[in-house]
């Protein structure tokens, strides 16, 4: 805006008499506050209007192959702020309507406007061109403090969802600690009831063993004693077995098993394994081994693969009843794999889903001595040796146990 006293008005209008009424008519507002500037061009008009040396346009409707409400909507789409008065040649409601929707501020028609209409019109147009810069101006603040505000707010609420997000981590850790804590707590309680129960039996064919030992004094009861003798290894080496696996569940619950593989012969490996046990089995019973493909050397952890083939040996041949056969294959192809398939008594349906939960033992049992920890100790080494298990079982038909690890195994 112009800083001089005098408020500074452009006529735009083609017509030089037009210029001249105009200025006479200026002249006339008492107290000559006005400077009147003219220009005729349609181009030098937007110009002008541009370096906003003025403080209002007086517009002519008709400007030569342009019209002044064209010009108004340019300078007004252009930014102009300033106030824009159209001069008509004639009193039509309808220009009136288009002017003001363009942006003018007031329309007088030619030759019937006086000094004080003109004058009046001048100052109104000023002042509400003030009142509309002034709203602009807040407006635009405003719009700038909204924005200021709504990034601030962005910020709290990325914050805060970060927050949430740590919170929520946070319980999801300690929810997982307090499961393992309870699981662990079950674990420890059910121990302790198998425990006193396993070991009574054991304990109790020892003490009725050993003190019937002690009955037998004569010479020719040598052979009950050495039955009794046998009764009590036998126990002795029972609750061995389940000591050990008590061992390897608690060492395992404590994260104390670790993979270390090396690189041996699996065939050699499991044909020693085969033999060591071939005595154990039943009346009738043989293991058959079988290793299929040239490749034999694996990267594995002996100790663990040794437990696992233990107990899937061992337990083929508890659950199969005697002269049945049992086989167990091995082969290394992308992947090292492991099978143990028996003719024995099955896994019903019902009690497949509880098989690797410590101290599960099916209904169809009976008699046969176990606790329970066997294949939860193997579905855990496999789990740590990074390998997978599956099975499938018949009822009376038998169970096969497959097992496949990755060639290259991770270390932990
Ligand atoms: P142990 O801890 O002495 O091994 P267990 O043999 O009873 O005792 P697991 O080896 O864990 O325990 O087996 C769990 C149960 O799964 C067994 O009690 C048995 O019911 C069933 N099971 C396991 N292997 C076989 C199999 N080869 N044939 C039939 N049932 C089986
Ligand atoms: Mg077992």
């Amino acid at each position: 805006m112009p800083h001089s006293n005098k408020i500074r008005v452009l006529l735009i209008d083609d017509d030089e008499d037009d210029f001249i009424i105009t200025r006479d008519t200026i002249d006339e507002i008492p107290g000559r506050n006005y400077v009147l500037e003219w220009t005729a061009s349609f181009g030098e008009a937007l110009e002008l209007i541009k370096q906003e040396k003025h403080d209002v346009y007086l517009v002519d409707f008709r400007l030569g192959a342009h019209d002044g409400l064209e010009l108004i909507s340019q300078a007004v789409e252009g930014g102009s702020l300033a106030p824009f008065i159209l001069l008509t040649g004639q009193s039509d409601r309808e220009t009136d309507e288009k002017a003001m929707r363009v942006g003018a501020s007031d329309y007088l028609v030619k030759g019937t406007f006086d000094p004080f209409s003109l004058e009046r019109s001048i100052r109104y147009s000023v002042e509400h061109a003030k009142s509309m810069a002034e709203i602009h101006k807040l407006n635009s603040e405003l719009e700038q403090r909204v924005d200021e505000r709504t990034r601030e707010l962005g910020e709290a609420v990325k914050k805060l969802e970060e927050t949430n997000r740590s919170l929520y981590e946070a319980q999801v850790e300690i929810r997982k600690a307090l499961q393992k804590e309870k699981e662990l707590h079950e674990l420890k309680s059910r121990f302790v009831t198998i425990a006193s129960h396993e070991f009574r039996t054991p304990l109790s064919t020892v003490l009725s063993s050993a003190s019937l030992i002690g009955k037998y004094k004569a010479t020719e009861d040598d052979e009950k004693r050495q039955k009794h003798v046998e009764r009590i290894k036998s126990a002795v080496s029972n609750l061995t077995t389940i000591l050990n696996d008590f061992l390897s569940i608690s060492r395992i619950e404590e994260g104390k098993i670790y993979n270390v593989p090396t690189t041996f012969d699996l065939k050699d490996f499991t044909a020693e394994i085969v033999d060591e046990m071939q005595g154990l089995v039943k009346i009738g019973q043989k293991i058959h081994y079988q290793h299929s493909g040239p490749e034999t050397i694996v990267t594995l952890d002996k100790q663990l693969l040794k437990n696992i083939i233990l107990n899937l040996l061992s337990n083929a041949s508890k659950y199969s009843g005697e002269g049945k056969q049992i086989y167990i294959d091995t082969a290394v192809n992308s992947t090292i794999n492991l099978s143990v398939k028996d003719e024995g008594i099955g896994i019903p349906d019902a009690d497949k889903v509880h098989l690797f939960t410590p101290f599960f033992r099916a209904q169809n049992v009976t008699n046969i001595q176990g606790t329970g920890l066997g294949l939860n100790i193997v579905n855990r080494y496999v789990d740590i040796m990074d390998g997978s298990l599956t099975y499938e079982s018949e009822l009376n038909e038998g169970t096969t146990f497959r097992i496949t690890f990755p060639i290259h195994p991770i270390t932990a």
